[in-house]
């Protein structure tokens, strides 16, 4: 910026600039100069390198201010692009025309985008929400409101613990957080952004705006009611805080009533299947690890819908799966009603894909941002809506027979848009050309008055061409005069005298006539009386729409729930899938059971082997899978999770026959390469996560522990798998599943009567080893650890050398009772190796025999009593 003594030098215009920068200090400024938005300063250094476009310099007295420029035409694909890097864009129009008043253009800041509150359709992804999440604590816990700006959807919700919030906050990944000023780089925002598996950018508000009771004042005055109990945030303060905030940036930075936004809910905590956010991460539900898109991901392969509306509602049912019966029962019968009848799926996919994006063109609308396309738009969405819901109220199932309700709601407003507004609108409001004819009398005579104008001008040239003999006489006009005969000056000799001289020009003279401007008069006063007509007949009827607005939110709504349910049973009836029976008990029995993901990605030629997973609570509720690297432990185990959260969803799932006992928890526990980058070691990331679960897990959790213990040493590692399967064997009693490289883990089986033994069947042929990929019953005998390494290309004298090794480990490995030696008690010892060196005994102690791998029989001796 510049100092106040600078400042005094400076043109209008710049200090203009600085007057509206210093009210944006975090935004980038687009100042509107003519066809461009121009940067300035730092903005511009920033800008130009992100944009990738020329730094040039504006000369200020003796120096000079470095600028860069976008025009406005294209301004959009750039702001988009601030935006993904997590800036604010503060738009600045000129509010008056240039030459209306003394001095420069007036300018004002119209609207803010931020990466939270973005509403044009060429920024927003369609199929993704765009929350801003905002967020406030104290030592009572945190609370937290979701908003959406382009849509109007409102949450809040209260957490007691940041692990809590990251759980309701991950299931929308949040673009922006809001948080009290000065919190920016608070250690809680840190330790919160760093549980989101897609960092948001972070900005601040005023901290009196998160004040509860301030905020309570604020949110009433919006909605008008009396209190905030039909909400349900009477006992909500932290949650209320964030709700006056969230409401007031929307408003602040659109510069707007944010009509849309017309109700707000409490976001409960139960009543859904509960997911942390690295569950849902390594679960792949929503994107992929390898490269965090929806490809490979669950969302992937079971977004079938036609609209955005739906894709966006499958999302969520996806990321907060159900956790009542009724609600589960509901949503599969629908689907089994529509995967059984093709020829119905297809009508409506047909009749949904004309709905367009109700809930953004509402949003758009109500903020005032929107034009007459918008309108266009919406009204060939809204009578669509009829056909959809008679396509859903002949179904037998209720869900879908609800749906229907709402989407009969709207038929005058769909009449009236139609009616209302031509066909191919401009984007712009000022220039006329929105309104149908035939709907507005006075505008229709405008409209004739204007055309005629035109039409009498021509006829007025050609009559004086005729005249006057003069073939090149042209009608003409400009702003100066308005309408004029130019003739040129070779035939200045054939002017009449009638004809009034105005201007002198290079090469012709212009002259007016008493007939052209009365007519002048006409085509243009009528011009601009239509266009300030269509102005205020679009601006009545956005007001008509933004009065409907809640009942186009219902009918977006059951869009949306019918979209996303006919895409669960085109996934059903073209991937083969089977209707989970699901239920109150603590089973879960899948028959013949695929991995949704996996089996869409094998190659030609490849097949998925299906396998049989049954656990209950009475002798199976604890599976400890073995098997080589590669064999397939981790699929079947994501496999199980997924059925379970696909059933839940109300999706048929891939298996020949499944049985889920409502879970209450998904929690996954599965390698921590992914976590390395948050800064804490592997190790501790893996047992942080451990101890998360054995705190949380109930009888109705399911439970994914993959290769536990892995970055300690063997011994630790051993340890620790066998107390953590011990603690929810004995305690916590919910379904788990357990695969380990340590097969000494099989033993728990002998000791623990609900611990079952799988695993993966591997033929070896030739001294290779050939994955079957079938689950058995039994533990693994061999690890197969060496041939796997063999496969991936260890040297030939490495692999020879472990084989040998190996048999050195393997002959010492048994007592006398024929158990595996398990140092299962032994506690932690320094200095412990951390390789995964013991395949099949645990690895010697150091301190007794550094360098050999085999054991003393004094040593022996003090294992055997272990
Ligand atoms: P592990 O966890 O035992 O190391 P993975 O579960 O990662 O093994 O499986 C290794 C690979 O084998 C996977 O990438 C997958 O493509 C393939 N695979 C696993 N299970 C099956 C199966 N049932 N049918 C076909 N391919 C499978």
């Amino acid at each position: 910026g510049a100092g106040a003594r600078e400042i005094a030098s400076l043109t209008p215009m710049m200090r203009q600039y600085l007057e509206l920068k210093a009210l944006h200090p975090d935004s980038v400024l687009f100042f509107r100069l003519g066809d461009f938005y121009e940067m300035f300063f730092e903005d511009a250094v920033k800008a130009s390198e992100l944009l990738q476009i020329t730094l040039t310099a504006r000369a200020k007295g003796a120096d000079k201010v470095p600028m860069c420029g976008v025009p406005y035409h294209s301004a959009r694909r750039y702001i988009a692009r601030l935006i993904g890097e997590g800036l604010k864009v503060a738009i600045c129009e000129q509010v008056e025309e240039p030459g209306s008043g003394p001095g420069i253009v007036r300018r004002e800041v119209t609207r803010v985008i931020t990466p939270g509150m973005v509403l044009d359709e060429e920024v927003l992804e369609p199929q993704a929400s765009n929350f801003l999440a905002a967020v406030c604590w104290s030592e009572r816990g945190w609370g937290a409101a979701l908003l959406e700006a382009s849509t109007g959807e409102f949450l809040a919700l209260e957490a007691a613990t940041v692990a809590e919030l990251a759980e309701s906050l991950s299931r929308v990944e949040p673009r922006e957080l809001l948080v009290p000023v000065g919190q920016r780089n608070s250690a809680e925002i840190a330790q919160l952004c760093g549980r989101l598996s897609r960092t948001p950018a972070v900005a601040e508000g005023e901290a009196a705006a998160f004040e509860p009771t301030r905020a309570a004042g604020y949110l009433r005055s919006h909605f008008s009611v009396q209190s905030l109990s039909a909400f349900g945030l009477d006992d909500a303060p932290l949650a209320t805080g964030a709700a006056g905030a969230a409401l007031r940036y929307l408003k602040d930075t659109q510069k707007t009533a944010a009509a849309h936004v017309d109700r707000l809910s409490r976001q409960e905590r139960a009543g859904n299947l509960l997911m942390d956010e690295s569950s849902r991460a390594n679960l792949e539900v929503l994107r992929s690890q390898r490269d965090g898109g929806r490809k490979g991901s669950l969302l992937g392969v079971l977004d079938r819908t036609v609209t955005s509306l739906g894709a966006r509602k499958l999302a969520r049912w996806l990321a907060a799966p159900l956790g009542s019966l009724p609600e589960v029962h509901a949503r599969l019968d629908s689907v089994e009603e529509l995967s059984a009848r093709s020829v119905w799926r297809e009508e409506l996919a047909t009749l949904l894909k004309e709905v367009g994006d109700l809930e953004r063109l509402c949003g758009r609308l109500s903020l005032g941002a929107g034009n007459a396309r918008d309108l266009r738009a919406l009204g060939l969405s809204l009578a669509q809506l009829p056909r959809v819901g008679a396509a859903l109220a002949r179904c037998q199932s209720a869900l879908l027979q609800s749906l229907a309700g709402p989407l009969g709601a709207l038929p005058e407003l769909a009449e009236l848009l139609l009616r209302a507004v031509a066909d191919e609108p401009p984007v712009t409001l000022k220039e006329g050309g929105m309104i149908r004819s035939g709907y507005h009398a006075e505008l229709d005579k405008l409209v004739a008055l204007s055309t005629s104008g035109k039409d009498v001008l021509l006829q007025v040239e050609q009559r004086e061409k005729e005249r006057t003999g003069i073939s090149s006489l042209k009608v003409r006009y400009n702003k100066v005069f308005g309408y004029y005969l130019e003739v040129t000056k070779a035939n200045l000799h054939l002017v009449p005298s009638d004809y009034i001289r105005k201007q002198t020009t290079v090469g012709a003279e212009r002259f007016v006539t008493p007939e052209l401007k009365e007519y002048e008069e006409q085509v243009l006063t009528a011009e601009e009386r239509r266009c300030v007509l269509e102005l205020q007949l679009f601006e009545e009827l956005r007001a008509k729409v933004v009065a409907e607005a809640p009942r186009i939110r219902s009918a977006a709504e059951a869009v949306a729930a019918a979209d996303a349910l006919l895409s669960f049973a085109r996934c059903a009836a073209e991937y083969g899938y089977t209707r989970p029976e699901v239920d109150a008990s603590e089973v879960l029995s899948i028959t013949a059971g695929r991995h949704p993901v996996v089996e869409r990605m094998l190659g030609a030629g490849e097949s998925f082997v299906p396998n049989d997973v049954r656990m209950d609570p009475e002798d199976a509720q604890l599976l400890v899978i073995t098997g080589p690297n590669m064999a397939g432990k981790s699929t079947v185990m994501r496999q199980v999770a997924l059925t379970a959260l696909m059933a839940q969803a109300g999706s048929f799932v891939p298996a020949k026959s499944a049985r889920i006992g409502l879970c209450d928890r998904i929690f996954t526990r599965v390698g921590a390469a992914d976590n390395l980058a948050r800064g804490q070691s592997t190790f501790m990331v893996e047992m942080t996560e451990t101890s998360h679960i054995l705190h949380h897990a109930t009888r109705k959790s399911l439970i994914i522990l993959d290769e536990i213990g892995r970055g300690t040493s063997t011994f630790d590692g051993l340890s620790i798998a066998w107390a953590v399967a011990e603690h929810l064997h004995d305690k916590v009693g919910a379904r788990a599943l357990f695969a380990t490289h340590y097969h000494e883990l099989v033993d728990l089986a002998r000791e623990r009567p609900k611990v079952k033994n799988l695993c993966i069947a591997v033929k070896e042929q030739g001294g290779k080893v050939i994955f079957l990929r079938k689950l058995v019953p039994g533990g693994a005998s061999r690890s197969y650890g060496i041939e796997v390494a063999k496969l991936a290309g260890l040297p030939p004298e490495v692999v020879a050398r472990a084989r040998e090794l190996l048999q050195n480990l393997e002959s010492g490995e048994l007592d006398d009772a024929g158990r595996p030696r398990v140092a299962v008690r032994q506690p932690a010892r320094k200095g412990a190796s951390t390789g995964q060196l013991g395949l099949f005994v645990a690895e010697p102690a150091p301190t007794l025999q550094p360098s050999g791998p085999s054991l003393s029989p004094a040593q022996q001796k003090v294992m055997d009593t272990l």
